[in-house]
Formats: structure tokens, C-alpha cells, sequence
């Protein structure tokens, strides 16, 4: 069993070509949610570009990524490691 570290939140893409992608960030390292949405579209643009996944990274719009309806609060809170907070790309004000 691996001991849980109480720092790691986990993001899952919710989008038609990269569905299930999860990144684990360290909580520690950010102060608002726009810093947690900003790394993680580099972290998924990064994905992308360096594996090669040309047709993905022309469908998708990496600047429409977001995270939405939580807080950072909220992202802080929860130290359980079991809630995937959704990195969505489906909002029409953010297409
Ligand atoms: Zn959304």
C-alpha cells in the first residue's frame, strides 16, 4: 500500500479525444485555481506535442480547458485522494 500523500489532487480531462487523462498535482505549489487550470493545460499540451498526437492536438482547444464549480478552497479541502476534479472542455463561454 502506498501511503497517501495529502498534498496530491487528481484532474480528469473530460473530452472527447483525451477522456480519462489524469494528472496528479502537488496542491503546494499553487495559490488559485487559474494557476492549477494554467499548469494543467501546459502539462496536457505537453502530453500531446510530445508523443505526437498531431490529429488530437488539432482537434482539441487547449485554451477552452478549465476547471469549473469548485473553489480552491475546495480543491484544498479535500486531502483524501479519492475526488477526481473534472478538467472540462465542453463550456460554450469558454469555446
Ligand atoms: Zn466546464
Amino acid at each position: 500500500m502506498e501511503t497517501p500523500n495529502v498534498f496530491e489532487r487528481t484532474f480528469e480531462v473530460s473530452n472527447e479525444y483525451l477522456q480519462g487523462y489524469t494528472i496528479k498535482l502537488d496542491i503546494r505549489h499553487y495559490e488559485t485555481v487559474q494557476q492549477i487550470e494554467t499548469e494543467l493545460k501546459n502539462l496536457i499540451w505537453n502530453f500531446v506535442v510530445e508523443n505526437n498526437l498531431t490529429i488530437i492536438g488539432d482537434k482539441i482547444k487547449i485554451e477552452c480547458f478549465h476547471i469549473h464549480d469548485v473553489s480552491f478552497e475546495e480543491i484544498m479541502v479535500n486531502d483524501q485522494n479519492n475526488t477526481h476534479f473534472w478538467i472540462c472542455s465542453h463550456c460554450a463561454q469558454n469555446n
